[in-house]
């Protein structure tokens, strides 16, 4: 499935769309949010949640979000610091500081209404042009090009013939993705989310399940004799030990208490002393935990 030039030198796809989208019908995941009628709030707080965490992590907690703040005014009526509790273990806790205060927003400027277009939605706190594009073609049936690292590896090998995506570039990513997205909005949102759901679950990073392709044969990575990949392997993030992980653990504290909580509560949680308090730094410098007057410390609104 090379891409082929015109007379002009633009670059034309052979339709990848079909067989994308007729996979997709027998094989997508049965997620709750690609259900109908799912609102544009619940696809919104999806795609924040997926932004960095998995499928099977994401599924209970946006689950709990949902019954809790079924839309955005009854999040923005709550207190951030009840959104970072309920965020648990997801990971990357700023992204509920930032769906609060886009839910805030929503409430105040849009009518408690998520907006539809692409510029209120990529102004709104934590919405980039990945989760904006996203909530336009799936929750509002819209046709833009979606562009997630499943879509870029996927587009990466069928269509450049490469073995993995080179270093993202947005405009670059834009319109090559643009280039394949049939003109149909309703069409182009199922590709959109096909061609993530087929990067997921068949064109994976390590070990792509080329048998079960739906384009197996015009795969112009497969037709290259599946070149290997060229350029820097990035290292496996480390965890263990890191700042990360013991802001995780301080903040598992505070969301484990109805009371603000001592020093010496957090102490337990980690006993290196100089980490303990750089990552608890770093957590009241992004305004997920709050000092009292009183020393102690507890989640903000608290
Ligand atoms: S044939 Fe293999 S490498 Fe090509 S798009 Fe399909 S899964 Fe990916």
């Amino acid at each position: 499935m090379a891409a082929h030039l015109t007379t002009t030198g633009e670059a034309i796809h052979p339709p990848l769309a079909d067989p994308v989208i007729i996979w997709y019908r027998g094989n997508a995941r049965d997620l709750p949010w690609r259900h109908p009628g799912t609102s544009p709030w619940a696809v919104l707080v999806s795609e924040v949640m997926l932004q960095q965490t998995p499928v099977a992590r994401v599924l209970p907690v946006w689950q709990s979000w949902l019954r809790r703040w079924p839309s955005p005014a009854a999040l923005a009526a709550d207190s951030c610091g009840e959104a970072i509790r309920m965020w648990g273990k997801l990971g990357y806790p700023r992204r509920a500081l930032r769906l609060h205060a886009t839910a805030v927003i929503i409430t105040d400027r849009h009518g408690a209404a998520v907006p539809s277009d692409l510029g209120s939605l990529q102004a709104l706190p934590g919405v980039g042009a990945y989760t904006a594009r996203a909530v336009a073609a799936f929750a509002f049936g819209q046709r833009h090009a979606v562009v997630d690292t499943n879509v870029r590896r996927f587009v990466a090998r069928a269509v450049l013939g490469q073995a993995a995506a080179a270093a993202p570039a947005a405009a670059r990513d834009l319109a090559l993705v643009e280039s394949l997205v049939p003109e149909a909005p309703a069409r182009a949102a199922i590709f959109s989310v096909a061609a993530m759901e087929l990067g997921a679950l068949v064109c994976t990073a390590r070990a792509p399940a080329c048998t079960r392709c739906p384009i197996r044969g015009h795969c112009a990575w497969q037709l290259a004799g599946r070149p290997a990949r060229t350029g820097p392997v990035r290292p496996a993030q480390r965890f263990a030990g890191t700042d990360r992980q013991v802001r995780g653990l301080l903040l598992a504290v505070l969301r484990g208490s109805p009371v603000a909580v001592s020093a010496g509560a957090l102490a337990a949680a980690w006993a290196d002393a100089g980490q303990r308090e750089r990552a608890l730094r770093t957590l009241m410098s992004d305004g997920l935990v709050v000092v009292l007057p009183d020393g102690r410390y507890a989640l903000p609104g608290h």
